[in-house]
């Protein structure tokens, strides 16, 4: 059996590109960067709660640090650090070989420097903190959504949600949609550098991890403004749009969760500038609501026929 100090070293060591001092000594050093803000956020995902027993690791290691990559991009910041709290109820070689390789995999990809962490005996607990950077003058936050700004959404909503529905057999997917939303609720990809690239343009931004109306609502509370959701300008997958249950994919679409898309407003004016980070990107951005003077943080779906749709939830409460 291989000791804390065993696993840490074995797994969770690694050289260090940008901090001056990584893993192994009481602290980690990282300098200060000039014209910068440092954007910190944690995620945690608990067994049971965010994912189930006998999760694939490798998969785990990924979505553990891509859920909070998908903070720092909400905030235009770019990557940095990340430290790791880990408890485990056994140390399980296999399972911390490939939790590792999913987590440096995407750790590399986007240039994180694992600087330190906690690891203990326990029921199954993943606990990430991120660092990024951001100049003070381009933070996206929730709070700046402007009366008359556009909302806007990036890729699908949906589509993880549809996979658990699949997985809890409220439905049956075929091979290819199953093999898209499985890959969209298991490897998400956080939207990094459409966060950096919506720097000066948003006017506000959040990621969507708690549904799409939930989390736009944040927005709506947080800058004290009514947000109206267009239902038919909602962007699809092809395997929601293959859903026949209609209730399931609304749910899907308005209250699902994990999406880690990125919903963002920007005045009419930045329309062209929003068009073209789309293409420079090759990633959709689809316009799907209006900020209005209505109730402030009342979030509105309208149907096509102009009616308020009526919400059965809004999205994931873990309390709930
Ligand atoms: P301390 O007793 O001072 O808390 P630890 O023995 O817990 O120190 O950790 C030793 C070193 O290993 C520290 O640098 C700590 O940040 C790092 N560390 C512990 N667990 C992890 C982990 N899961 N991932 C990365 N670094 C870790
Ligand atoms: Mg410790």
């Amino acid at each position: 059996m291989p000791s804390e100090f065993d696993i840490i070293r074995r797994y969770f060591t690694r050289p260090v590109k940008r901090a001056l001092l990584g893993v192994g000594d009481d602290c980690a050093l990282i300098a200060p960067e000039a014209n910068a803000l440092l954007a910190v956020s944690t995620d945690m995902l608990v067994e049971g709660r965010h994912f189930l027993a006998g999760a694939d690791a490798a998969k785990l290691g990924h979505k553990a640090l891509a859920v909070n990559l998908s903070d720092l991009a909400a905030m235009g910041a770019a990557p940095r650090y990340a430290t790791l709290a880990l408890a485990l109820p056994e140390a399980d070689e296999s399972w911390l070989a490939q939790f590792a390789q999913g987590f440096f995999r995407l750790a590399d990809a986007f240039g994180v420097d694992l600087i330190g962490g906690d690891t203990t005996r326990g029921p199954r607990n993943i606990s990430i903190t991120v660092m990024g950077a951001v100049p003070p003058e381009l933070v996206l936050r929730r709070d700046g959504a402007k009366v008359g700004d556009e909302v806007w959404l990036s890729g699908c909503a949906g589509d993880a949600a549809l996979a658990l529905a699949h997985l809890n057999a409220r439905v049956l997917l075929a091979d290819a949609a199953l093999a898209h939303c499985l890959a969209r609720l298991h490897t998400p990809t956080p939207c990094i550098a459409l966060g950096l690239a919506l720097r000066g343009i948003a006017t506000s931004a959040i990621d969507v991890s708690d549904g799409l109306v939930a989390d736009v609502g944040h927005i709506a509370e947080r800058s004290g403004v009514a947000i109206e959701l267009h239902y038919a300008a909602l962007p699809r997958s092809r395997a929601l749009k293959a859903c026949t249950d209609e209730r399931l994919a609304r749910q899907c679409l308005l209250a699902g969760g994990d999406d880690y898309e990125l919903a963002f407003t920007a005045s009419p004016g930045s329309r062209g500038r929003v068009e073209s980070v789309a293409r420079d990107l090759g990633l959709a951005l689809t316009r799907v609501g209006v900020v209005g003077a209505g109730e402030p943080g009342r979030v509105a779906v309208r149907a096509a026929d102009g009616e308020t749709m009526q919400l059965e939830s809004k999205g994931f409460d873990h309390f709930g």
